[in-house]
């Protein structure tokens, strides 16, 4: 991202002013409602939001009623919003609150991320709505104007990403902290719109936006996820006979699809096992040897490989046979498996 934001804080103070959604949870700025509110809004949109918050503040209408709920009505309460296990940590909380706190809201966002159910999106939000102090509250909404402010291509789904837009949005706030984080919060759902549709003819930060002076709001905001890695255990055989050694062609679809590869099996084996192993597959071994264990990384895909030398005294039909020479200049052996070429002699 750039080293500083540009003008951001009068242009959106005077447009939410102008614009702000009337909310049942914004008439006042008690903390008790900007919190259940928020932990409402998490999982579900305003609309439907609004005829919860209603209805539990008429069944709870404070920390104590919330403290002592019995769990049914509770989960009665929320029923339809989902995530249960949120249900149950506003009344742990609200425990905690009467307990430790003698019944009164922790002003500080440091407090506030103590409590059970409370991260650094809702401790900032309550911490300067409430009470004014100088943090931010960043959720996916305030990630996608900034990152188009600055026409900032870095994944906004990366901590740092996350801890630079914190320092450049700090760099901006005015002492209404809790209104200047949800000016961004509102543009962020009335007008810079995610999936490429802000509608930026309508925004107060329209001449200082990158992403829309240079048409790059269908590409901003990046967000990648990170691949979850696959994990998986070959036992590799170099199958040789005299001067040849076996290989045989991969699938024609799917990881390294339609290379050769040399004969392998899922998982790690005992040497008996693999020898029986070799015999389902019409194979009989003259020795199995041990090469060695070793890795090699794909994109999303972890081989953990142990290879062991085969000797066999005859070339049986369900392989190829080749010599090194053969191999290496006809046929494509993927890295992963030239791994135990060199070290079987
Ligand atoms: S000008 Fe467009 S892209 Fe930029 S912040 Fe406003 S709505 Fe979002």
């Amino acid at each position: 991202m750039q080293k500083h934001l540009p003008n951001i804080t009068e242009p959106i103070m005077k447009w939410f002013e102008m614009n702000k959604r009337e909310l049942p949870w914004r008439n006042d700025r008690e903390p008790y409602h900007v919190w259940i509110s928020e932990i409402m809004l998490q999982q579900t949109r305003i609309e439907a939001v609004k005829k919860y918050y209603v209805h539990f503040m008429q069944a709870l209408p404070d920390i104590k009623s919330l403290s002592v709920v019995p769990e049914d009505q509770l989960l009665k309460l929320w029923e339809g919003l989902g995530y249960y296990s949120r249900a149950r940590n506003l009344k742990k909380a609200a425990e905690m609150i009467m307990f430790q706190y003698n019944g009164e809201f922790p002003h500080s966002y440091e407090q506030l991320l103590t409590l059970p159910g409370i991260g650094e999106y809702t401790a900032g939000a309550i911490a300067s709505i409430c009470f004014n102090e100088k943090v931010t509250a960043v959720d996916g909404n305030v990630l996608r104007v900034t990152a188009r402010i600055l026409g900032s291509k870095k994944n906004v789904l990366l901590t740092e990403t996350k801890k630079e837009a914190v320092q450049l949005l700090l760099e901006k706030m005015p002492p209404q902290s809790g209104t200047f984080n949800e000016a961004l919060m509102e543009l962020g759902e009335l007008i810079c719109l995610p999936n490429g549709i802000p509608l930026c003819g309508n925004c107060p930060l329209k001449e200082n936006c990158i992403a829309c002076k240079e048409h790059l709001t269908s590409e901003i905001p990046v967000r990648e996820k990170k691949l979850k890695r696959r994990k998986e255990q070959k036992s590799v055989f170099l199958i040789v006979s005299h001067n040849k050694m076996a290989i045989e062609k991969r699938p024609s679809k799917g990881l390294l699809s339609g290379m050769y590869q040399l004969p392998n099996i899922e998982g790690f084996h005992t040497e008996n096992e693999l020898y029986h192993i070799l015999k389902d597959w019409n194979v009989t071994p003259e020795e199995i040897a041990f090469i060695k264990e070793t890795k090699h990384i794909f994109t999303h895909i972890d081989w953990y490989m142990k290879g062991y030398r085969v000797t066999v005294n005859q070339q049986y039909d369900r392989f190829l046979w080749v010599s090194p020479e053969e191999l290496s200049e006809q046929y494509a052996l993927p890295t992963a498996f030239q791994l135990f070429l060199n070290d079987s002699q």
